[in-house]
């Protein structure tokens, strides 16, 4: 059963306030509670205010003024811990603000930095990289054999350096909402063609097999042509840097229905932990620190796939079995005619 809520249940310290205001004494607060305990025993349920008017100590008058002045002292102090607690939300959420500012400065401050700092690398690689090419050529004298591979090696690396530069530009434009797509009718089988045989090399440096399921009379796809070779010449190089040797990658492209294409690469790698299936896709992410140094990589290759197959209105999902393997794959959209 509950207790009915009357002023004195509202109002417990009662006794301690008459007694304060001088209304009744110390002795007499004793008295009624004593009085209070006999009641209580010979079992009646007494107030201390009706045990008060009973031992004719105060009378009901008294009692109501006393208890209406605790109620307003109660409101009073409820009033006052509202105003102080609503000051709080309002300094911790005015602060919450300012550091939010000053992080989404620091963001803006981190991407525009990504964005110069690469525009100026690459000037000087483009210097490097038509030097390197006059040499190689020939071009500034004849070399031997030794000093052509030595000019060949500096040039894998002048490209590797530049790959990486070209990711960051676009990495940091992604992040400042500023990627344009080019859109127009791709042929997807040439696009595929031309990055297989880019990434057969390194494949076949690896003991992998690269093959490709790819009809030839493929739908035209509507896209940015080099941003999406760039995503499948990604996708491929994560395949085959992330599969042992003797393994296999599988780059197919098929229609899924009348109007999507979808693009697919999967292999038989290391695999993906289900636990980090999301996290593979944020920025400067690599599943496990140590091994990828070993594989090499910057963390931001997926990332860009993603912002880019999203930039196409089109999903990237990620199917992953640990020690078995990963695919990746995403629709794009058929244009109207066929090849
Ligand atoms: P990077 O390859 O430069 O490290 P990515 O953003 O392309 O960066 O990939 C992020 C991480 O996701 C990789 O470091 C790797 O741990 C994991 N990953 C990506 N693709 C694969 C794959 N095909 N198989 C296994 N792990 C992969």
């Amino acid at each position: 059963m509950t207790t009915p809520l009357t002023p004195e249940v509202l109002v417990p310290r009662l006794g301690e306030y008459l007694v304060q205001s001088g209304t009744i004494t110390e002795q007499t607060l004793q008295k009624a509670l004593a009085y209070q305990k006999e009641q209580e025993t010979s079992g009646r349920k007494v107030y201390l205010g009706e045990a008060l008017i009973e031992l004719g100590a105060i009378d009901r008058r008294q009692l109501d003024h006393a208890i209406t002045k605790q109620i307003i002292e109660l409101r009073n102090a409820l009033e006052d811990a509202n105003r102080f607690l609503e000051r709080r939300v309002q300094e911790r959420t005015a602060e919450l603000q300012e550091a939010m500012q000053k992080l989404s400065e620091l963001s803006q401050l981190k991407t525009n930095f990504l964005a110069n700092i690469s525009h100026e690398l690459r000037t000087p690689l483009t210097h490097i990289k038509g030097y390197l090419e006059l040499l190689v050529t020939g071009a500034l004298g004849d070399l031997n054999e030794e000093q052509r591979n030595a000019l060949l090696v500096s040039q894998r690396s002048a490209n590797q350096l530049e790959s990486l530069i070209d990711s960051l530009i676009l990495f940091s434009q992604a992040a400042r909402g500023e990627m344009t797509l080019h859109l127009k009718s791709v042929n997807l089988v040439k696009v595929a063609s031309d990055v297989i045989s880019y990434s057969r090399v390194k494949a076949a440096n690896r003991s992998i097999t690269l093959e490709y399921e790819i009809p030839s009379d493929l739908p035209l796809v509507q896209a940015d042509e080099e941003k999406i070779s760039w995503v499948i010449l990604q996708l491929l190089d994560n395949a085959i840097k992330f599969t042992p040797s003797g393994g296999k990658v599988v780059l197919s492209i098929q229609p899924e229905s009348d109007n999507l294409i979808m693009v697919s690469v999967r292999d038989t790698g290391i695999g993906i932990p289900a636990d980090k299936l999301d996290a593979i896709f944020e920025p400067f992410y690599q599943v496990n620190g140590s091994a990828t140094r070993r594989y090499g990589g910057t963390g931001l290759g997926l990332a860009l796939v993603r912002e880019i197959i999203n930039a196409h209105g089109s999903i990237l999902d990620v199917i992953s079995e640990e020690g078995k393997g990963s695919a990746f794959r995403f629709p794009l959209l058929a244009s109207q005619g066929v090849i």
